[in-house]
Parts: C-alpha cells; structure tokens; sequence
C-alpha cells in the first residue's frame, strides 16, 4: 500500500508561481500514488510550496473522538430552519450536500457537521488565510464555507487554475473551494460519459462488439475515483480503440473484396456483349473506372456508367425485339399467300379438268361458246389471284428486307451515338453533351457531400488570327495541344470538356477556389514553357480564363455561366490572364 503521510523531503523553493506548485503537487500525488481527494492535494500542496504549516492532520481514522451525534443531528436540524443573516435555506442544504460528498467516508465528518452548522450562526470570520472564496457580486455578504479544511495556501487565490474555475463557475455564496473542484471533476467525468454515450456508441452501433465495449465505459467513468480507477479506463479504452482498429480494418477487406467482384462482373458482363459495339465500348469505360482504388467517387462514376449502360442494352435489346416480332409477322404472312397460291393452283387444276370433260361431250357451238365464256372468267379471275399472290410475296419480301436493313441501321446508329456520345472527336475532351452531363453530375454530387467544386472556362486567345495564319490543320492541331497539357496536369478526379469551338471547361470538384486559380495559372505558364510546335516552329498559345466556385444551392450551370462572365473579362482587360467570378 502506498504511504499517504510520507515526510517530504522536498526543498523549498519560494520563486516557483502558483500554477508550478499545482502542476507539482500533481506531480508528487501520482509519485507517491496518493488519490487526488481534495484532502491530500490541499495538504501535498501545502507540502510543496514549503508552508508545512497548512499540512492536513492525516491521523487515522481510529484516533478521531467519536463525535455526539445525536447532538450534531439535533444542532443541524434546529439551524437549518433558523433564518441566518447571509446565508440562505438554498445555501445551506448546498453546503451540506457538499459536505455528505466530500466527507462521506471521512471520520472527520461529524467535526465538519457541527462546525458548519455552528458557522451558520456565527458573524463571518474574516482572517485572511482561511478557504473561502468571494461571493459574487462583490460586496455581498461572505459565508462561511462549509465543510472546508481549516487550512489552504494563500497562492491558491492568485493561481492561474483557481481563477479558471471561478470563472467557469462562479461560486454562491458559501460554496467552498474543495467542493468546487470535486464539482469540477464531477462535471469532467459527466462530460466523458456523455461523450461516449451520446457521441462515440451511436457511430459504433454496427460493430456489436466494439459497442459492447464502448457501452462498458460511461459507467466505469462515473464512478471514477482513484488513479487505479483511472487506468482502468484508459485499458478499457484502449481495448475500444483496438476493436476499432479490427472493424476498420474488416470495412477495408469488405471494401476491396466488393471492388474485386465488381471488377470480375464487369470483365464478365464484356465477354458477353462483345458482340454489341456499344455496350463494349460502354463496359470498357466502366473497367477503367472500377480499376481504380476504390473510392466514394469510382463507385458513384461506375454507377452512373453502369445505369447508362444498362438503359442501352435494354434500348437496344428492345428494338430488336420488336424487330424479330415483325419478321416473324411478315415470314407467316408468306407462308399464308404461298400456301394459297398452291391451293388456287390445285382449284384451278381441277377446274380445267372439268373444262376438257365439257368440252368432250358438248357437241354444239352454243355449249362450247358457254363453256368458252366460263372458262375466261376462271382464266382471268386466275390471272387476277396470280397477281395478288405474287404481289403478295414479292411485298412480304420487300418488308422483310426492309425490316432487315431497319436492324442494320439501328445498330450502326447506336455504333454512332456511341461514338458521339460523350467525347469530342478532334480533342478528346469530353463533348457538350458529355461536359452536360460531368457538370450536373459533379454539381449535385458537391451539393449532397457539401465539398467544394470549381470551374473554370478557357477561351484560346486571338485563336482566329492563328488558323488564318498558320491554316485551320493546324488551329486543329493546337487544340489537341492544349487538351493533351491539360490532361497531364489535371487530377484524376478532373474533368476536361469543350465547350464550343476554342473554349474549354475545367471541373474541378473537392479544390478551394485559390488552388482552381492557381491550376490555370500553371497551365497558362507551362503554355509559356512547353511550346506548341507547328511545322517545327514555336507558336505561342495563350489563353483567357474565368474561374468561379459553386456556392450552397446554386445550380452547376449557373456557376459555369459566372466563370464565363469572369473570362469575358479577362478578355476586356486585355487577354492571358485569369478573372475570379463575381460573387466569389
Ligand atoms: P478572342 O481572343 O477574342 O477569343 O479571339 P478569337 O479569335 O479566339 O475568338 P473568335 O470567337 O473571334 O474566333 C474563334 C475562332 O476559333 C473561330 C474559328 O475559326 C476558330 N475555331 C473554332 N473551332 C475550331 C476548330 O475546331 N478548329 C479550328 N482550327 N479552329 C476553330
Ligand atoms: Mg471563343
Ligand atoms: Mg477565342
């Protein structure tokens, strides 16, 4: 057991401040593992600052006088409904809360009661080495503090750590200092419960173990006392931080576990449609998404490809169902008019036969004439019924043919849309459509997560004068130029798209705006260093940029007009150079 009365040997050193001797008397109270009770600091305090006269009688508990306490009880029940000058009802059943507390365990509470009780009923004393502490405002009545050790250190007053808790909390009157501290730890303790309970178990309640451990904490902070209880806690913690680290650790593995089989699905999903140009290009698109480390971004961008790809193929699967149906119309439909044509023909067969026995045993000119007659109109109803079957198959054809080529054409036409769907042929860049869809995605995907998101347009100065000068190959040849340096500067995270002829739009998603300015101003001067060469000579690009940030609740497309303004300023104040938006 730790010696809670050892003799200090300790030199006195009067220059220290008051805040050293604290951070000392701390120092010495956990050296010795003596517990932090307002008693022992007050006395090891005492110790430190050399004033050994303040040190608090440390008998034990066996050598106290046993106090009268039925005379105490009687004393303090009287009193406590006598009407005292200066201190309240409220004060009074303050101080002896304060002193059941501190003195709960203690052999000195009944010596503590009565002198409480017997200071209610006395005029203040005013000597001034006793603990007490001014009521507020000042001026007002002193109380006698109750239950307070007979003794404290002067320096207590002027130190930096007493008039922080004052200030903290002012004290009422008759409130004591040691009572203050308790308060003080009572309220830190309170405040680290709550801290786990309120703030850590709700963000942990999926970890059931790691809620279980977390759950175990409040209660062991409350009714902290000693340092042993102390460390208790700081294992118990550490045990939690632990935990935590695991299920960390567990997200992480189900994280990339995911990803792995995202990415086998999609390699997958391009085995079966390589048939379909589209889809293809579609699923390689979403490959090069899925590659990359896994993040909020990758699967929000893999899922947007993904819906887009899948809207396709249902598109395109649709039509060419609807394709097949008709085919499958058109080839009954000939079967019908073939089988008919057989049919007439075996009608018609039998009808001639009919006319030859007619006409061998019509033996008069008016007999043969009928049968004559009869037989045109079977001929030419034959020849009517010929046409219609033959016009009837040779229009089935034509249909499916026509059905055929519709098939044809729609799968180049999705071959095409694909191809113009997002990128800018000449650039590379995405297109207008594409640069569409970044900005409202990036835009709403800024506004859901509150982060940042700039943008910036980019017009080639004077860039008519350079086709008419050097020709429109290579006007064309600068804009892939100045796509490719963007490209190599931007994150990857960065989106390039152009806006029309010789303007450019950056998006810049998660960057504060001085850093989306400082990106175009490091293009501007890496145009200035890495020249553009045409036929080997050096042409010089420069160019005008906007910048703006998009603010809470604004739409993308409006920050992006707001950048446009700003460029066509940059334009007006005389080109190459780099405007802020207004309202930035
Ligand atoms: P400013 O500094 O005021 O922007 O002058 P500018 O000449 O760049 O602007 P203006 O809008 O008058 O002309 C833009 C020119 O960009 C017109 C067009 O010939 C050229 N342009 C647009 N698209 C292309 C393209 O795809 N290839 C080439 N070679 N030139 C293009
Ligand atoms: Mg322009
Ligand atoms: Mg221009």
């Amino acid at each position: 057991m730790p010696s809670e009365s050892a003799p200090s040997s300790r030199p006195v050193i009067p220059s220290r401040t008051p805040g050293e001797l604290a951070r000392e008397t701390l120092k010495v109270l956990a050296s010795r593992r003596i517990a932090p009770t307002p008693e022992n600091y007050v006395r090891v305090y005492a110790e430190v600052a050399g004033t050994s006269s303040l040190a608090a009688p440390t008998a034990p508990a066996a050598a106290e006088p046993d106090p009268d306490w039925s005379q105490v009880i009687r004393d303090l029940l009287r009193q406590l409904d006598v009407r005292h000058a200066g201190v309240s009802l409220a004060q009074k059943r303050d101080g002896l809360e304060r002193l059941l507390i501190n003195f709960r365990r203690s052999p000195q509470l009944g010596e503590k009661l009565a002198s409480m009780v017997k200071a209610w009923g006395e005029p203040l004393p005013s000597s001034p080495g006793s603990l007490r502490v001014e009521a507020e405002p000042a001026g007002a009545p002193d109380a006698v503090l109750a239950g307070a050790p007979a003794v404290a250190p002067a320096p207590w007053r002027a130190s930096p750590v007493f008039n922080g808790i004052a200030a903290m909390n002012p004290p009422a009157a008759g409130m004591t200092l040691l009572p203050m501290v308790e308060d003080l730890a009572q309220a830190l303790r309170e405040l680290l419960a709550g801290v786990f309970e309120r703030e850590v178990a709700p963000r942990v309640s999926d970890y059931p173990k790691l809620a279980g451990t977390v759950s175990r904490l409040p209660p062991l902070v409350r009714a902290a006392v000693t340092p042993a209880d102390c460390a208790a806690i700081d294992a118990a913690i550490g045990h939690a931080l632990r935990e935590a680290e695991l299920a960390h650790v567990e997200q992480r593995l189900i994280v990339e576990d995911s990803m792995a089989l995202v990415r086998m699905l999609v390699a997958n999903l391009a085995e079966l449609v390589d048939d379909d140009r589209w889809v293809a290009g579609q699923v390689q698109l979403l490959e090069q998404t899925v590659a990359q480390p896994p993040s909020s971004r990758t699967l929000a961008d893999a899922q947007a490809q993904f819906r887009e790809t899948v809207e396709r193929q249902r598109e395109l699967k649709q039509a060419l169902r609807e394709m097949k149906r008709t085919l499958k119309e058109l080839i009954a439909v000939f079967v019908e008019r073939v089988g008919e044509m057989a049919q007439s023909a075996v009608d018609y067969q039998a009808r001639m036969l009919g006319y030859t026995e007619r006409v061998r045993v019509t033996d008069n000119v008016n007999g043969l004439r009928d049968v004559l007659d009869d037989l045109m109109v079977d001929i030419r109803r034959m020849q009517v019924d010929a046409t219609r079957s033959r016009d009837g198959v040779l229009g089935v054809g034509e249909q499916a043919a026509r059905a055929q080529g519709k098939v044809v054409e729609l799968e180049a036409e999705l071959a095409r849309v694909s191809a113009a769907l997002r990128e800018d042929v000449l650039t590379g860049a995405l297109n207008r459509r594409g640069l569409d869809e970044a900005v409202e995605r990036e835009a709403s995907r800024a506004h859901r997560y509150g982060s940042q998101l700039c943008f910036a347009m980019i017009d080639l100065d004077n860039f008519k004068k350079l086709n008419d000068r050097l020709g429109h190959q290579a006007g064309d040849e600068a804009l892939r130029y100045l796509v490719s340096m963007v490209r190599g500067m931007l994150r990857p995270s960065d989106t390039v798209g152009r806006y029309g002829g010789e303007e450019f739009v950056l998006l810049l998603p998660e960057t504060p705006l001085e850093d989306a300015k400082a990106v175009v101003e490091r293009l501007q001067r890496e145009l200035t260093r890495q020249f553009f060469l045409h036929d080997n000579r050096k042409v010089l690009i420069t160019f005008s940029a906007g910048v703006s940030r998009m603010q809470p609740g604004e739409p993308g497309a409006e920050a992006l007009r707001r950048a446009d303004q700003a460029m066509y300023r940059a334009k007006r104040k005389g080109r190459n150079r780099v405007m802020l938006a207004g309202g930035d």
